[in-house]
């Protein structure tokens, strides 16, 4: 297969984790008879530097032309980057909420697995983190709370602030069968989460969430409450596979579910739209305290790299591959300065992306 393929790499350590990334898409490529096009392009701090401005037309351009976005970090140092004494919508920031609504990305993907190799980064209690987990959360990302009308003003002598949340029938299908068709690539179980007992918001999520589900017989549908999710997440993560959910919920929900991983260096991400096209970045951000030094761990943006194969590409065996040589690559002991522990082996961004390419 041809593919094009996006490359924004960004500030602080972007480029380090993302060459490493490109380093083992080549790999996949090379093994499994594929060519992969890159087109590099300006984002964020670096895109300011160049153009002015942290996201252009052109770049927006370039990316909907591509099958794919392979996306590092942007932004630099908050305190000290010249960057952020701009006006907050030329900061790089800015940029990434561009983009993002550009390309119409409405669902948010984030798996959170906890490495047996890992578990004692884990804060949980032995017993539970004993078991693993292997959870993706699906947050819908363009509507809901934090995209309704909002409002403060004095009512009756006394200040008062609106903030509304909507959703309609088709916001919430699309996202719908976005979780379905990911749990068909995975462990076929959905749990819906809701405040359904309380919001007109939730009732209407749940009933249209069923009704995608009679598409999807193979797929188990759980509905679970929000607050009772927080306490399942500490209790017994290993019971979720694709867990979908609204706006808010989902912020809050995968903050804490990417807590129990116990490193920011691990966690991949993708945003898509309602066709195979998505933005594939770790969840990580620029890490302006390492860049430069070789220091970054790569693993997040390799695995956003291998969901990109899976979820855009449609290429499981070589997605499943590069999964498995991370997890081979930690197996034999190899760590990043982030996730170093007794008895393992250092080593720099850049041998980290060679030793995973080295059991592709
Ligand atoms: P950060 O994630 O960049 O760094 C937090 C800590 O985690 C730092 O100690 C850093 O060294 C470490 N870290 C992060 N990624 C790592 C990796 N791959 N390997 C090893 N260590 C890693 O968060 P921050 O310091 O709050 O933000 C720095 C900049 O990144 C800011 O400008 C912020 O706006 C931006 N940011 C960008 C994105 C994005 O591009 N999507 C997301 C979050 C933050």
């Amino acid at each position: 297969m041809n593919k094009k393929i996006a490359v924004i790499k960004g500030d602080g350590i972007g480029p380090e984790i993302v060459s490493e990334a490109v380093k083992v898409l080549d790999k996949a490529a090379e093994k499994y008879a594929h060519t992969f096009e890159y087109t590099q392009l300006l984002m964020g701090g670096c895109s300011i530097d160049v153009n002015g401005v942290p996201l252009t037309d052109e770049t927006i351009a370039a990316c909907k032309a591509s099958d794919a976005v392979l996306m590092g970090s942007i932004g630099g140092d908050t305190t000290t980057s010249p960057w952020y004494k701009l006006p907050a919508n030329l900061r790089p920031e800015a940029g990434l909420l561009k983009i993002r609504k550009e390309l119409g990305l409405f669902a948010n993907l984030r798996p959170c697995l906890l490495y047996p190799q890992l578990s004692g980064a884990c804060p949980l209690k032995e017993e539970i983190s004993s078991n693993g987990f292997d959870m993706l959360i699906m947050r819908e990302l363009t509507g809901g709370l934090y995209f309704g009308e909002r409002r403060t003003e004095e009512v009756d002598g006394v200040m008062t602030a609106v903030d509304t949340l909507s959703y309609n029938e088709n916001e919430i299908r699309r996202i719908a069968i976005k979780a379905f068709e990911v749990a068909m690539k995975r462990s076929k179980k959905v749990t819906s989460v809701d405040k359904a007992n309380v919001l007109d918001s939730s009732r209407l999520w749940r009933k249209v969430v069923t009704e995608v589900a009679a598409d999807y017989p193979e797929v188990t549908l759980e509905h679970m409450l929000v607050d009772n999710t927080a306490m399942q997440l500490v209790k017994n993560p290993a019971q979720f596979d694709v867990m979908v959910t609204e706006n808010m919920f989902g912020d809050i929900l995968s903050d804490e579910a990417s807590m129990i991983t116990g490193s920011i260096g691990m966690l991949p991400s993708a945003s898509m739209n309602e066709t195979k096209f998505g933005l594939y970045e770790p969840s990580g951000g620029s890490a302006p305290d390492i860049a430069g030094q070789n220091k970054a761990n790569p693993i997040a943006t390799i695995l956003s790299a291998a969901m990109m194969l899976r979820y855009s590409f449609d290429m499981t065996d070589e997605a499943d591959a590069v999964d498995a040589a991370v997890k081979q690559t930690l197996n034999d002991g190899f760590r990043t300065g982030d996730i170093m522990s007794d008895g393992c082996k250092m080593v720099s961004c850049s041998e980290m992306g060679d030793l995973i390419c080295e059991r592709i």
